[in-house]
């Protein structure tokens, strides 16, 4: 049994917070160059994308988060069974390490206490942590900072099994619709299909994690995910909602098994700052 110390998993944490929230990941930072330099010239796309790539550069190197929403921490550990922490439980490691970057790169006080009395913890946690157990020995860590701006664009539907996939294809290109410009496009788009009502959002937030380009093994699910990315960037919403391309920079999806008489959908929207590390202990 491996035994992994929890000062280790929380310095893990704060390191990959501190990093995801000023640097832009190479795939999502590739992807918007992309973009700007397929943009026709003085169009309104390619002035907005001029000004998010200016800013996502300007963030990695003066070091400063990328947006003033610096996020839920949105926390995925893959744990090995071989594996037990030391002392005290994962959520404790895990929020230690947000209190810890909090502190040191000045991240935005974002999370209250209660849904409704509104008090700031004034430290960003408690982190929204999902425990993914996995054989063996290896613990991974991603940290996914998620804005309010897209997380509140979030769509569960349950759909009849009936509807199929022309009923999942709606879904998604209404939620990415009706979201207009409030989830700061061009986005990156999660979609969990299957488990239940509470597992396809945990799905389709997960596959915000994925690199850009990278495709569902699934063949089937590959080639639906090019299909629904083109129908996206066919809408002409554009960078900010303001018209032009792309809607998104690209699309994925995550399915499980379910019940015979559902089809969940769970729509999870990521902005243009579609920040996330990961590392392994
Ligand atoms: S949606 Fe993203 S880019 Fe827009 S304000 Fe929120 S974190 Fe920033």
């Amino acid at each position: 049994m491996r035994v992994l110390a929890s000062e280790a998993l929380t310095s893990t944490v704060c390191s990959l917070l501190k990093e995801a929230c000023v640097v832009l990941p190479e795939d999502v930072s590739e992807a918007l160059k992309t973009a700007l330099a397929s943009a026709d010239d003085g169009s309104r796309s390619e002035q907005v994308l001029e000004l998010i790539c200016e800013n996502a550069s300007l963030a990695k190197n003066d070091k400063l988060p990328v947006c003033q929403d610096t996020g839920t921490t949105v926390v995925f550990i893959e744990w090995g069974a071989q594996v037990s922490l030391d002392k005290g439980t994962l959520q404790e490691a895990v929020d230690n390490g947000v209190r810890k970057a909090v502190e040191e790169a000045y991240l935005r006080r974002s999370i209250v206490k209660d849904p409704l009395d509104r008090v700031n913890t004034n430290d960003n946690t408690p982190a929204s942590l999902t425990v993914i157990p996995i054989d063996g020995e290896k613990v991974k860590v991603t940290v996914l900072p998620k804005g309010a701006g897209c997380e509140n664009m979030t769509k569960l539907i349950m759909l009849r099994p009936a509807d199929g996939k022309d009923g999942v294809k709606k879904a998604v290109i209404e939620a990415v619709k009706n979201s207009g410009g409030n989830a700061c496009p061009p986005l990156v788009v999660g979609v969990g299909l299957g488990g239940d009502g509470s597992k396809a959002p945990t799905l389709a937030k997960k596959a915000l994690t994925r690199k850009i380009g990278e495709r569902n093994k699934n063949e089937f699910y590959a080639d639906f995910e090019e299909e629904l990315k083109a129908e996206l960037n066919a809408t002409g919403q554009g960078p900010l909602g303001l018209g032009g391309s792309p809607t998104v920079l690209d699309l994925f999806i995550e399915t499980s098994p379910c019940h015979i008489a559902s089809l969940p959908v769970a729509i999870c929207l990521n902005c243009h700052a579609a920040r996330c590390a990961s590392a392994e202990l």
